[in-house]
């Protein structure tokens, strides 16, 4: 063990300096008492790092190779904006890793957004709220039933999170009356998913819900 000589104690682990008088420590080092957790942030700034030079890289390339075939048209701006996209949703999902529900609702709007967008600026075909708003916003849902019971969400705000979403099923019916769906089936699934979804939690967990509410809108 090691040892301090100006205040006479033992220090564990492998310290090079006292850490009540910061002098240096004599002797030899054994192992510490805690097991030694490996840097998650580190690793994961490392692996952001990578890909953040990968994606500029990418960028570089495909400008360069559109300004040689210019004849092709402006194709390398869908590769800039699908790169810009896919760092907003990975952005959001970092910023707020710790609220797993919260993340998942604001993703899926993310993803729901830039999606009409892609649709609307690539001659809309309808292909974002035929199949990708349905399709992304059940998956969520169940997604955040899942997470709920495997890493003990608190219920509370789960709730709220499955209300927003249910809400955006209740949207697509919207969308689906006034004709802008074209492609019904997926749309008509989600609404019915989303309107169980709200029956139950209604019927199972009526007062949580009205207590949630009220303390989160203070009605
Ligand atoms: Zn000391």
């Amino acid at each position: 063990m090691k040892y301090c000589e100006k205040c006479g104690i033992s220090v564990r682990g492998e310290r090079e300096h006292c850490p009540l008088c910061n002098a240096v420590l004599h002797g030899e080092a054994e192992p510490g008492g805690f097991p030694k957790l490996p840097n998650v942030r580190r690793e994961h700034r490392l692996w952001l790092s990578i890909l953040a030079l990968s994606s500029v890289a990418a960028c570089i390339v495909c400008l360069l190779l559109n300004f040689l075939f210019r004849s092709r048209g402006l194709w390398s701006l869908f590769v800039l904006g699908g790169v810009a996209c896919m760092w907003m949703t990975l952005g959001l999902a970092l910023y707020k890793e710790r609220n797993i529900p919260k993340t998942m609702v604001w993703e899926v709007f993310l993803i729901a957004v830039l999606c009409v967008l892609w649709d609307y600026f690539t001659g809309w075909r309808g292909w974002s709220i035929n199949y990708v708003l349905p399709i992304v916003s059940m998956g969520v849902m169940v997604v955040l039933v899942f997470t709920c019971r495997l890493f003990h969400v608190a219920a509370g705000s789960l709730i709220v999170y499955l209300m927003v979403d249910a809400l955006m099923g209740v949207v697509q019916l919207v969308l689906l009356l006034t004709g802008c769906i074209t492609v019904p089936l997926p749309s008509l699934l989600c609404v019915g998913v989303s309107a169980v979804m709200l029956a139950a939690m209604l019927i199972f967990r009526g007062k949580k819900v009205s207590e949630e509410l009220s303390r989160r809108f203070h009605v």
